[in-house]
């Protein structure tokens, strides 16, 4: 019988480039025909042949508190029922600047934008604009969105400025970005020994969740912070991710960081698009209407798009919300190493709050050198044979270089049949 997925698959390749909207969704990396999803409930999603799925990619992040909250579906309702939008000020959007700027101390004052793309674009340009410098410094294997100065790979030699990584960005632009080995001390302070007055600021993701997840060293953290701050660069911590999905602070309050600006997505919109970029009252008051740095959106801080991340959020500050939700997420990481363990295959995993990694490889990546050791084709047997055991699937991001995530519809009893459907596939990965 031929699956709907395939079905609408087809029909999608017509007159979608790839048949998706976001390339990753294609499973290039894993091979096979994508799910299309046609309903989520707690937990769980349902594909379109009606197959459920215990869900571990949750919308790359955004959906904490699973699918279809009650309480999150309540607030769209009441907020939709207002009108969809206006591209005027309204309440809710200055309830959430408030809301964001109390959880994360850091922020002194806030912009709502649509997409963590625009938020880290926009923050890159404020430090830039802030500082008058044009130079700027990432890791590799981190993601922040697709704006152009962000998609840069590497140059050819150590410490010299980066090649696109994409086509369509021009050389011109890659060359003011320095793209650097995540968790390495010393190339960043050899960096700024020698670009250290050209440079505007320092992008991090303060747990790297798209490299698979590579957790940052504590003198690594440190030694951003003391080097931007000596050579007057920007600090942005990348918490389009971590934000509110570590802890409730981010991970800036997990690990003590204290950056000049942060961006936020995902769990901030709950599953519609919300994101925002924030910090220092200083720079940020660059921003237009107050300052010179153009930044703006049609439908940048939309009401109904609020009211979902407001709702999501609020549930997240139930006590005990990220107690649960790391100790589940712990369950799951440690119960998959015990089931690869007992069947002997190399593996191991692990996680922050409500993220995880799983690794084919004997110990938890560093670097993203280390990461690039996996055994790809062993993640992705497991992650096909994990989508087909019975009597339900397990749904994992479709590539071994992407985190996963929990959530609290999550119980102990759905991670428990997730590691035991893990321990009759690693049995049949070890033959
Ligand atoms: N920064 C980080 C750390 C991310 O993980 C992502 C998306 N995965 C982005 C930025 C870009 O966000 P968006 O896809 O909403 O543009």
């Amino acid at each position: 019988m031929t699956s709907r997925n395939d079905t609408l698959f087809a029909a999608a390749r017509r007159h979608i480039p790839g048949g998706v909207n976001s390339p990753v969704r294609a499973f290039g990396s894993v091979g096979g025909t994508p799910l299309f999803f046609q309903r989520g409930q707690g937990a769980r999603a349902f594909d379109a042949d009606g197959k459920g799925y215990l869900d571990y990619v949750g919308s790359w992040g955004p959906l904490i508190a699973g699918h279809a909250h009650p309480a999150v579906l309540e607030a769209v309702s009441r907020a939709m029922a207002n009108g969809l939008s206006f591209g005027a000020p309204t309440e809710a959007e200055v309830a959430m600047a408030d809301y964001l700027c109390e959880l994360l101390p850091s922020l002194e004052m806030v912009r709502l934008v649509s997409s963590g793309t625009e938020a880290t674009m926009s923050a890159i340009r404020l430090a830039r604009g802030y500082t008058g410098r044009d130079a700027i410094i990432k890791f590799e294997g981190c993601y922040h969105g697709h704006a152009d100065s962000l998609l840069v790979k590497a140059g050819s030699g150590l410490l010299t400025f980066g090649n696109p990584s994409s086509g369509g960005v021009p050389a011109d632009l890659a060359q003011h970005t320095l793209v650097l080995d995540y968790n390495n001390v010393e190339q960043l302070a050899d960096a700024f020994a020698r670009h250290g007055d050209k440079i505007a600021a320092v992008i991090f993701e303060p747990v790297a969740g798209n490299m698979n997840l590579v957790a940052p060293r504590p003198e690594f953290l440190k030694a951003m912070r003391d080097l931007t701050a000596k050579h007057g660069a920007v600090l942005i911590a990348d918490e389009v991710m971590t934000g509110f999905r570590v802890g409730p602070q981010g991970a800036q309050g997990l690990y003590g960081i204290d950056p000049d600006l942060t961006t936020l997505g995902k769990v901030i919109g709950g599953g519609l698009p919300v994101a925002a970029f924030g910090g220092k009252r200083e720079i940020m008051e660059k921003i237009a209407p107050l300052g010179p740095v153009y930044q703006a959106g049609t439908l940048s801080g939309n009401p109904v798009a609020v009211a979902a991340g407001m709702a999501t959020l609020q549930l997240t500050r139930a006590p005990g919300f990220y107690e649960t939700l790391a100790a589940r997420t712990g369950q799951l990481v440690d119960g998959l190493s015990a089931a690869a363990a007992k069947a002997g295959v190399t593996f191991s995993a692990q996680s922050v709050g409500g993220m995880f990694g799983l690794y084919f490889r004997a110990e938890p990546p560093t670097s993203f050198a280390e990461v690039m050791t996996c055994d790809k084709d062993t993640f992705n047997r497991f992650f096909h044979a994990m989508l087909e055991v019975a009597p339900e699937g397990h749904y994992f991001a479709p590539s071994a270089f992407e985190a996963g995530f929990v959530s609290a519809a999550h119980s102990e009893a759905d991670i428990a049949a997730t590691v035991a459907a893990a321990g009759q596939v690693f049995a049949g990965l070890a033959d």
